[in-house]
């Protein structure tokens, strides 16, 4: 379809898509990690402060925040640095995976793929919940591409999907019998699920190895420190579905020759 286009120019209109879909991203944070949930449509964008609404020229990805100095141009305050760093960090995310895999059905799963990941980190990190419009949405988004793409991509993806789900349920039901509390809540297991879609049975397997072991590098010394905080697994599944996505068969490939001596 883009045959002959400059990969220079793709990956800058992927960016630029992206710096789009990044402002979506933010409104999705915001008002899907409220309580209660709100809508992404309605209202339109306003200033959470003082509800000045923005008009088109203060909605610009980046642009806006930089020439608005990071203030709100009704009541002065200052507006979070969260959303051009979200607009950039997706913006980054589009263009990378354009280059990474050229203009195609793999860059879009990627990029999707991503930018969900970067949504439920963002919104697990501030809000502690994951919402079903990230989890169970990516998943039926996840199955699509993967549909589109072949019926073998397809059946890797629901497999991948399955395990995902139900090795989470089963890590969920033994942590509640062990620690006679919720260890793990239900938006990490359908987040797996969603997670499994994009990656297939055999990197989910390694994204929740990444996950736990990342969350324990950080979440054991934090408790023998004594704090009390919740921990956003999310965050640490997030980290490692991304590493499994990009890296997974090289780190399979590593572990079977290294560890195991396969
Ligand atoms: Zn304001």
């Amino acid at each position: 379809m883009f045959d002959g286009v400059p990969l220079g120019i793709l990956v800058g209109a992927a960016t630029v898509f992206g710096a789009v879909f990044g402002s979506f991203l933010n409104v999705c944070i915001l008002r899907w990690g409220a309580e209660p949930k709100q809508s992404v449509v309605r209202p339109p964008s306003r200033c959470p402060r003082c509800g000045h609404a923005l008009s088109w020229y203060e909605n610009v990805p980046v642009l806006s925040w930089l020439a608005l100095r990071g203030r709100c141009r009704g009541c002065g305050l200052p507006i979070s640095i969260q959303y051009p760093l979200i607009e950039l960090a997706v913006a980054a995310i589009w263009g990378g995976m354009v280059w990474w895999f050229g203009a195609g059905l793999a860059a879009v799963a990627g990029a999707v793929f991503f930018t969900i990941l970067l949504g439920i980190a963002v919104t697990d990190a501030r809000a502690y919940l994951i919402p079903d419009e990230f989890s169970l949405g990516g998943l039926v988004v996840g199955l699509v591409l993967a549909a589109l793409a072949g019926w073998s991509q397809l059946l890797v993806a629901a497999l991948g999907a399955a395990v995902g789900f139900g090795l989470l349920w089963l890590v969920a039901v033994g942590g509640t019998w062990l620690f006679k509390k919720d260890a793990m809540g239900g938006g990490d297991i359908k987040m797996m699920a969603m997670i499994g879609a994009f990656v297939g049975w055999k990197s989910v397997l390694l994204t929740i190895f990444l996950g736990a072991l990342l969350g324990s590098l950080i979440f054991v010394p934090l408790t023998l420190a004594g704090s009390k905080r919740l921990v956003p697994f999310g965050i640490f599944l997030a980290l490692g579905a991304a590493a499994s996505y990009l890296v997974g068969p090289e780190i399979l490939e590593w572990y079977g020759r290294f560890v195991i001596g396969a």
